[in-house]
């Protein structure tokens, strides 16, 4: 049986970031059902999902509820574009609002991460010509090591050379800051007597283009695919405050962060930062149909209010913006994620990982452990400190999955050239 679908899959599915001439070295594993963190494949073998899929099956495999939320859906109305009112995506949006921080109030709902991300970018640049009249306020700064999402709006915010270098030019009006790294600070600094410099590097951009030009910074809050970034405590806070100072959009990607994994329903509650807009996916639906948003506050909603002349509208149509089968199965999922309290299980279970994890520091090849909730990295170097080469990062994701545990991976370095690394680092 296996081999059959490891045939046909071999013909004809086109796999990402995935190297096909090497296939039969890394043979792809066929899962063909799961239940809770478990996923067993087509042999029958059984594995701790610990990367949750990816990054995103919240409420875990196998939920009946939203299952049969979601059946029940199909059979009442499947479909129904979001132009006019279809009842789970308004309920879903009601409920997103009131469990949300501050006044994001108003949802755009679409299907993706990149989408929601997309939609962020778009709205941003329409509010700035609105807002701003005799401006042109367009630029988007994001961080080096963020990920945002694969379209190319999406991918020119992100901050990964990997991800971009096949597909340049992408779209102009990008501009990337260092992130907070503190493990190997990019301005080699040390976090203790920094100042948070990363932050002051933003607000140099913004004064560098001219913030006549500048709309919006984009950022998870927690940089999640660019190697589990916990900033300090005074970065987000930081970021809010010099987006008020020069009248620019802060738009949080809680695309990974959402929805409890951190040990907050929002990871922004850690830091009691409300952003202007925030992007969902992922723990949107806990991965059971495709389902984004974007949320914007009652003040960046009101920009595009206006008379029927003045044509103010948000000009974006997305067919299946707000499905009222996946809005169904996001109901549901929410539903379990308040009444089982998800994000608490985040926080006790993910500092008990933590506590285990941090034994591993004194192995040679353990740089550095790192994490909030449900959302940990440890991150792997090379006797001299340089990072891990890809092939080995490779073997200890394959030899952890021969002991039936999936984890994630991130690798995005172009070059191991050592600069300078923060005195902490080895
Ligand atoms: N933002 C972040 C932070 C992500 O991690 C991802 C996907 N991993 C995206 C956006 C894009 O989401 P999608 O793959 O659903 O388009």
């Amino acid at each position: 049986m296996t081999i059959d679908y490891r045939k046909t899959d071999k013909a004809h599915v086109w796999h990402p970031l995935f190297q096909h001439q090497r296939l039969e070295e890394t043979p792809l594993a066929v899962f063909e059902s799961a239940h809770g963190t478990t996923l067993v494949d087509a042999e029958g073998r059984e594995y701790l999902d610990a990367y949750s899929a990816l990054w995103n099956v919240n409420v875990g495999y196998g939920r009946q509820e939203i299952a049969d939320a979601v059946y029940a859906q199909i059979q009442k109305l499947p479909y129904y574009p979001h132009s006019q009112i279809n009842v789970p995506a308004t309920v879903l949006a009601e409920q997103l609002a009131a469990c949300l921080p501050g006044d994001l109030n108003h949802v755009y709902f679409c299907n993706s991460g990149s989408e929601a991300n997309e939609t962020a970018i778009k709205i941003a640049r329409q509010y700035g010509r609105q807002t701003y009249p005799g401006e042109n306020r367009y630029k988007i700064i994001s961080r080096y090591r963020g990920y945002h999402g694969f379209t190319y709006g999406a991918l020119s915010a992100t901050g990964q050379a990997r991800r971009r270098k096949a597909f340049e030019p992408l779209v102009p009006g990008f501009l990337h800051a260092h992130p907070p790294y503190c493990y190997r600070c990019p301005l080699g600094l040390d976090v203790s007597s920094c100042s948070i410099a990363c932050a002051d590097e933003i607000e140099r951009i913004i004064q560098s283009e001219g913030p006549e030009t500048v709309i919006g910074v984009i950022a998870e809050p927690i940089i999640g695919g660019g190697g589990v970034i916990v900033p300090p405590d005074e970065y987000l806070p930081k970021l809010r405050q010099i987006c008020d100072d020069y009248g620019l959009l802060l738009i949080l990607d809680e695309v990974i962060t959402g929805f409890g994994r951190t040990g907050k329903m929002f990871a922004c509650e850690h830091w009691d930062v409300q952003p202007d807009l925030i992007t969902l996916a992922k723990g949107l639906t806990s991965g059971y149909l495709p389902l984004g948003a974007c949320v914007a506050s009652t003040a960046v909603f009101n920009a595009f209010l206006g008379e029927s002349d003045e044509n103010k509208e948000f000009s974006q149509v997305c067919t299946y913006g707000g499905h009222p089968v996946a809005c169904a199965a996001g109901i549901a999922n929410l539903e379990i994620l308040q009444k089982e309290r998800l994000w608490e299980n985040s926080e006790k279970v993910g500092a008990h990982l933590l506590s285990k994890l941090e034994t591993l520091r004194n192995l040679t090849i353990v740089g550095d452990v790192r994490g909030k909730g449900l959302m940990i990295a440890v991150e792997f170097v090379q006797a001299d400190g340089t990072h891990l080469e890809t092939a080995t990062t490779n073997r200890i994701v394959g030899q952890l999955r021969e002991k039936s545990i999936i984890v994630g991976k991130s690798d995005m370095l172009l070059t191991n050239r050592k600069i300078s690394f923060s005195s902490h680092h080895r």
